[in-house]
């Protein structure tokens, strides 16, 4: 499998030494787009043996500081991949019946049955970022979820999912233009809450969740990748790299055909 980005277990995170500029990593941008649309063609011709195999499932979790371009990934990656294999689920703010359950049930809830890609925008790792933060609920609290969060990918893992973790990351300077051209083009205006300004202002605090995220849960069976984002077609290029050797590891494979198919005869 890709090693591309991948933190690997038990390594300590420190994300002001990871490049953001995925220009300083790749220095041939054509060539990088040729191949994405490479990868992005094989990603939808795996995802049909996924799907017709109906065995094994692919989790895909995005998360990133706001405008870090889980949106935009999204749709760049699974653009031609078949709408019937393939499910996004965003997780907002949880609802008064989601808070009455413990925080792994709406996502358990989401997770992808035999045959199915489910991308997760945003997922369980809000429960310790924004929540701790934003002092939603106090560290006794939120500090066991990273060993809770390791042992649901595993039991996932055990019973037959491949996860993978993409931490989008920019720079507070690229969050800076993206949130200007939300403010200053009419048709970004709807992405833009002044909300986002209330969370930049906390980007330390936030950092510094990310690192612990990055470091306490990156395991063998659901590895997380900082992918370099401040240019869209770096991050598309790794992604799909990654997504697609994944898939070619998972192999899916047609299932058998009936018996006798060859002396069917239709009239
Ligand atoms: P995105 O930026 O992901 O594309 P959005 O910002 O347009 O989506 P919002 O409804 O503004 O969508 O964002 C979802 C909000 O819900 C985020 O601020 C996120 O931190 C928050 N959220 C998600 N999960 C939780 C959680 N478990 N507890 C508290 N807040 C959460
Ligand atoms: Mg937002």
């Amino acid at each position: 499998m890709s090693t591309l980005h991948r933190v690997d277990p038990g390594t300590h995170v420190h994300l002001k030494e990871i490049e953001a500029d995925g220009k300083k990593l790749h220095d041939d941008r054509d060539a990088a787009e040729e191949e994405f649309k490479k990868y992005r063609k094989k990603i939808a011709d795996l995802q049909v043996r996924l799907y017709a195999e109906d065995q094994q499932k692919l989790l895909v979790v995005f998360q990133a500081m706001d405008a870090g371009g889980k949106d935009g990934t999204t749709r760049a990656v699974f653009e031609g991949v078949n709408p019937q294999g393939v499910r996004v689920v965003s997780f907002k703010q949880p609802s008064h019946r989601e808070l009455a359950h413990d925080f792994l049930w709406r996502i358990h809830w989401a997770v992808p049955p035999k045959g199915m890609i489910h991308v997760f925008n945003r997922s369980q790792y809000e429960d310790v970022l924004v929540v701790r933060v934003e002092e939603l609920l106090p560290k006794k609290v939120w500090e066991p979820r990273f060993e809770q969060i390791n042992q649901f990918e595993k039991f996932l893992a055990d019973t037959g999912t491949r996860i993978l973790k993409f931490y989008l990351h920019i720079t507070k300077d690229e969050q800076k233009e993206r949130f200007q051209e939300r403010i200053d083009i009419p048709e970004k205006n709807w992405k833009f809450s002044k909300q986002d300004i209330v969370k930049r202002g906390d980007w330390d605090e936030y950092r510094h969740a990310y690192e612990d995220v990055l470091s306490k849960c990156s395991t063998k069976h659901a590895p997380w990748f900082v992918i370099p984002s401040n240019q869209n077609w770096y991050r598309n290029w790794a992604i799909s790299k990654i997504i697609c050797k994944t898939l070619e590891d998972m192999d899916p494979q047609f299932p058998e055909p009936e018996s006798g198919l060859d002396k069917v005869v239709i009239d």
